[in-house]
């Protein structure tokens, strides 16, 4: 394990740093509004607007390109604040030096890749600037800190983590599930690392950033990246998830913060942390259960509209003859996963009988 967290350039403002501004830069006018009124706030350290935007289907906005460069040049110059940019290869990294681009970030689909992130990091020798690194997408640690790894070897000096959840099939609640036991390790593993929350990307809706960000915040993390849009509902990429300046304001000055954390560190015991973990691996499983009840509630209907009856004993044995093999091989005894697998099947079984009785 690496040595206690310095304070860097990162870090050194304040706790949090607060990351600010559109996924997309779309015009001169709105990166430029967009800061103007994020600097207003108060509550904003560093201005990130995406040029190149990775997107997971074609026809979707890939961004202006190069041309938004001198936008957010301007942010810098004109109102105040260190500007950073996703890069994802190295003719981005040229272009974005070339523009004075004081941050640069590696998104989660480029921290997948290796081969990408190398080209990134070569094309950062011999330069000065942080770097943050998002998760991959995939939940991974090692590949994460092997980005990393990557760039330092390369001579970066400073280094940010950002947790911005996890792709999951049938995921309902969440864009990117937090997986917040995945950051905890992380941080375990690179305590030296700042470690931002994407609330975001994790959350891919604005009713629960909130939420996300404070249960960053109580965790420790050292700052927050946040979307943020003049006009949320008609950005070009990540619409849901986009908040106005002004709410971004009004959410950070909400949340409770606890400012002298490095003071009360030494009092938090192993205790404490492994506490944290519990709860959110916690949330998590409740998380699990309901998208497993809204799966169990499609196959009510179904069932109604083919005239089946909602208890299938033979579907039921397998279920339960697959959770005791794996229940074995995660320690976990099989008295334990019969009880917990009947409770799920009766709220199973209420939860189709509402559906055949509603329709
Ligand atoms: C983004 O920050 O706009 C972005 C593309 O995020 P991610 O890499 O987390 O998907
Ligand atoms: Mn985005």
């Amino acid at each position: 394990m690496s040595a206690k967290k310095e304070k860097t350039w990162l870090t050194r403002t304040k706790r949090p740093i607060v990351i600010a501004g559109p996924c997309s830069a779309e015009s001169e006018n709105q990166v430029m509004e967009t800061a103007k009124r994020l600097k207003t706030t108060g509550k904003v350290d560093i201005y990130r607007a995406g040029i190149w935007k990775p997107r997971t289907r074609p026809n979707s906005f890939e961004g202006v390109g190069v041309v938004g460069l001198p936008w957010v040049k301007r942010v810098k110059e004109e109102v105040g604040f260190p500007v950073t940019v996703e890069v994802a290869k190295a003719s981005h990294v040229e272009q974005a030096l070339s523009f004075g681009i004081d941050i640069l970030w590696i998104g989660a689909r480029t921290t997948v890749n290796p081969f990408a992130v190398q080209e990134i990091a070569d094309a950062l020798r011999g330069v000065d600037i942080p770097v943050l690194v998002k998760n991959p997408i995939n939940p991974d640690v090692a590949l994460w800190i092997g980005g990393i790894e990557r760039l330092e070897k390369a001579g970066i000096k400073e280094v940010g983590a950002i947790h911005r959840g996890f792709s999951n099939h049938g995921e309902k609640y969440y864009r990117n599930r937090p997986q917040w036991h995945i950051a905890l390790e992380f941080k375990n593993k690179r305590p030296d690392i700042p470690l931002i929350n994407d609330p975001s990307h994790i959350c891919g809706r604005r009713d629960i950033l909130q939420d996300v960000g404070q249960k960053a915040m109580d965790l420790d993390f050292d700052g927050l990246m946040i979307e943020s849009h003049i006009d949320p509902d008609n950005a070009w990429s990540d619409a849901k998830q986009q908040i106005t300046p002004e709410t971004l304001g009004q959410m950070i000055t909400e949340m409770a913060l606890r400012q002298d954390f490095e003071d009360v560190l030494p009092m938090q015991g192993e205790l404490d942390y492994l506490r944290s973990e519990i709860n959110h691996l916690d949330d998590e499983l409740i998380n699990i259960l309901g998208n497993r009840m809204a799966v169990a509630r499609k196959i009510g209907s179904y069932k109604k509209d083919n005239n089946m009856t909602i208890y299938q004993p033979k579907r039921w044995k397998n279920i339960m003859d697959k959770g005791s093999k794996l229940a074995e091989t995660n320690q976990l005894s099989d008295d334990f996963i019969k009880a917990l697998f009947e409770a799920i099947h009766i709220e199973s079984i209420n939860q189709q009988e509402k559906i055949f009785k509603n329709k």
